[in-house]
C-alpha cells in the first residue's frame, strides 16, 4: 500500500532499479522491506535456523547471516533445508568479509542456498588480490543468479581508496574538509564497486548499495549523495546504532529524515540487544518506524496517553500493554485471516481530557477513567460511543470488544 493511500499525505520515493530476492522486491515501487541480521554461531545449524524463523515471524522479510568460516559455510544449506520444513520461506543473505571469494567457491550448495550475497568493498581483499576476489564473487553470484549488496561501512574503509582521495583533494583549490573527503570516499568505494560488478556481467537489477556510518547528520549526508548519483535500489541502516532508546532513537532520526524524502528501499535497524533482550526487537523497531511514518502497517498500533497526575492507577498503563501485546500476539492468524486488519487503530486513554476525543479517532478506543471521575471507561467504536464498561474486568471485556471488530469489520482473506 502507498503511504497516500495509509496517511493521505503525498511521499515521492526516489525511483531505484528493483531488485528481486527470492520472493521479495526491494526498490522500484515496492513497499520499503523490512530486515534484520542473527547474532548465533552460524555453524550452529539448530540455533541459527531457530532465530532466523523467530526473526521471520516477528515480521523480518529478509534474514542476513554471517559466513565467516568454511563450518558456517558448510551449515547454510542445512539452516535453509531446516527453515523451509518449518514452512519459514524468508530469503536468507549471507555476509562475506575477506574470504567470501574462497567459501562460496568451495561450498556451492551455500552459494545457492543464499538469496543474496552481501559483500564489503573495504574487505574483500587487499592490495594486487581485491580486483581478483571481488570478482570471484561476482562470478560466484552470476553463475546462481543471486542478487549483490555492496556494502560499504566507515569502519573498514578501502585505506587505499582514501588516500587518493587525499591526495586528490591537496590539489583542490579550495579542499574539502576531512568529513566530506571521507563521505566521499565511502560512496566512491561503493558506486565504483557497482561500476566493476557491473562490467563483469551483473545486472543493475542484482544491484543493492549501502553506505554506513554510526554518525545520524553523517548518515544523513551520505545517502542525500548516494541516492543523487545512482538508482541503485538503497538498504539503509545507520550502523552499529547502540542499545535500547540511544539505538532506536539514533536510528530514527536517521532514517525517519532520508525515508521522509524517498531515500531507502530496504531498511536494517542495527541495535545491540540489551542483556536478555530478544533480538526480534530490532524488526519490531523497523516495523514501527515505517508505519509510524504512514509508509507501511505491519501491526495494529495502539495510542495511549502518557499518562500524569489525573492518572493515580496503573490501570490504563497496563491496558495499553495488554492490549498491545494481544494485537502482536495475534497478528500471525489475523494476518491470514483478515485483509488489512494491520491498518487497525486502537486507543487506550487516561482520562476524560483528552480521551473521548482522541478514542474517536480511532477505529477503537477506550477512555478510562482518572482521579475523580465516575468508575466507568466509555467504549468509542467508529467514533461513536458505544457502551461503557465496569468493574474489575475491563481489560478482558476491552480485548473481547476489539476480537469481535476485528472478525466483522475485515473481510476474509482469499486464499490460492
Ligand atoms: S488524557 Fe488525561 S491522563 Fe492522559 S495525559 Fe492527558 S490529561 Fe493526563
Amino acid at each position: 500500500m502507498s503511504s497516500s493511500a495509509i496517511t493521505g499525505v503525498a511521499h515521492a520515493r526516489r525511483a531505484s532499479v528493483p531488485v528481486a530476492v527470492r520472493s521479495v522486491v526491494v526498490g522500484g515501487r515496492a513497499p520499503i522491506v523490512v530486515q534484520s541480521m542473527t547474532n548465533t554461531d552460524t555453524a550452529d545449524v539448530v540455533a541459527t535456523a531457530r532465530q532466523v524463523a523467530e526473526l521471520a515471524r516477528a515480521g523480518s522479510e529478509l534474514v542476513r547471516i554471517t559466513v565467516n568460516t568454511p563450518e558456517a559455510a558448510a551449515a547454510v544449506p542445512r539452516i535453509r533445508e531446516r527453515l523451509d520444513m518449518a514452512g519459514v520461506g524468508v530469503p536468507l543473505i549471507g555476509d562475506f568479509h575477506y574470504n567470501g571469494h574462497q567459501l562460496l567457491e568451495r561450498e556451492p550448495a551455500c552459494a545457492e542456498a543464499l538469496a543474496k550475497y552481501r559483500i564489503n568493498p573495504g574487505n574483500v581483499g587487499f592490495g594486487k588480490k581485491k580486483d581478483a576476489q571481488f570478482a570471484a564473487i561476482i562470478e560466484t553470484a552470476l553463475r546462481h543468479a543471486k542478487p549483490v549488496r555492496i556494502g560499504a561501512n566507515w569502519g573498514s574503509l578501502d585505506q587505499s581508496m582514501v588516500a587518493a582521495l587525499m591526495d586528490e583533494n591537496h590539489a583542490r583549490a579550495e579542499p574539502w574538509d576531512a568529513a566530506r573527503v571521507g563521505r566521499e570516499a565511502l560512496i566512491r568505494s561503493a558506486l565504483d564497486s557497482a561500476a566493476r560488478a557491473e562490467e563483469l556481467g551483473l545486472p543493475r537489477e542484482r544491484i543493492i548499495l549501502s553506505c554506513k556510518v554510526s554518525g545520524v547528520q553523517e548518515l544523513i549526508a551520505v545517502y542525500r549523495d548516494l541516492a543523487a548519483r545512482c538508482d541503485y535500489a538503497l538498504h539503509l541502516g545507520l550502523t552499529e546504532a547502540g542499545m535500547g532508546s540511544k539505538g532506536i532513537v539514533a536510528s530514527s532520526a536517521a532514517l525517519a529524515v532520508l525515508l521522509q524524502e524517498g531515500i531507502g528501499d530496504t531498511i536494517r535497524i542495527s541495535l545491540t540487544p540489551e542483556p536478555g533482550e530478544a533480538r526480534t526487537r530490532e524488526v519490531i523497531v523497523a516495523q514501527e518506524l515505517l508505519q509510524t511514518m504512514g509508509l507501511r502497517a505491519f501491526t495494529p498500533l495502539v495510542t495511549a496517553c502518557p499518562g500524569c497526575g489525573r492518572t493515580t492507577s496503573t490501570l490504563f498503563q497496563e491496558l495499553a500493554k495488554t492490549v498491545q501485546d494481544h494485537v502482536r500476539a495475534k497478528m500471525p492468524e489475523w494476518r491470514l485471516k483478515y485483509d488489512g486488519v494491520e491498518n487497525l487503530t486502537l486507543a487506550v486513554m487516561g482520562c476524560v481530557v483528552n480521551g473521548p476525543g482522541e478514542s474517536k479517532h480511532a477505529d477503537i478506543g477506550i477512555s478510562l477513567p482518572g482521579t475523580g471521575e465516575a468508575p466507568a471507561a466509555p467504549v468509542f467504536i467508529d467514533g461513536s460511543k458505544a457502551m461503557t464498561l465496569r468493574g474489575e474486568n475491563i481489560a478482558q471485556e476491552f480485548v473481547g470488544i476489539v476480537e469481535d471488530y476485528v472478525a466483522r469489520r475485515y473481510a476474509p482473506r482469499l486464499h490460492d
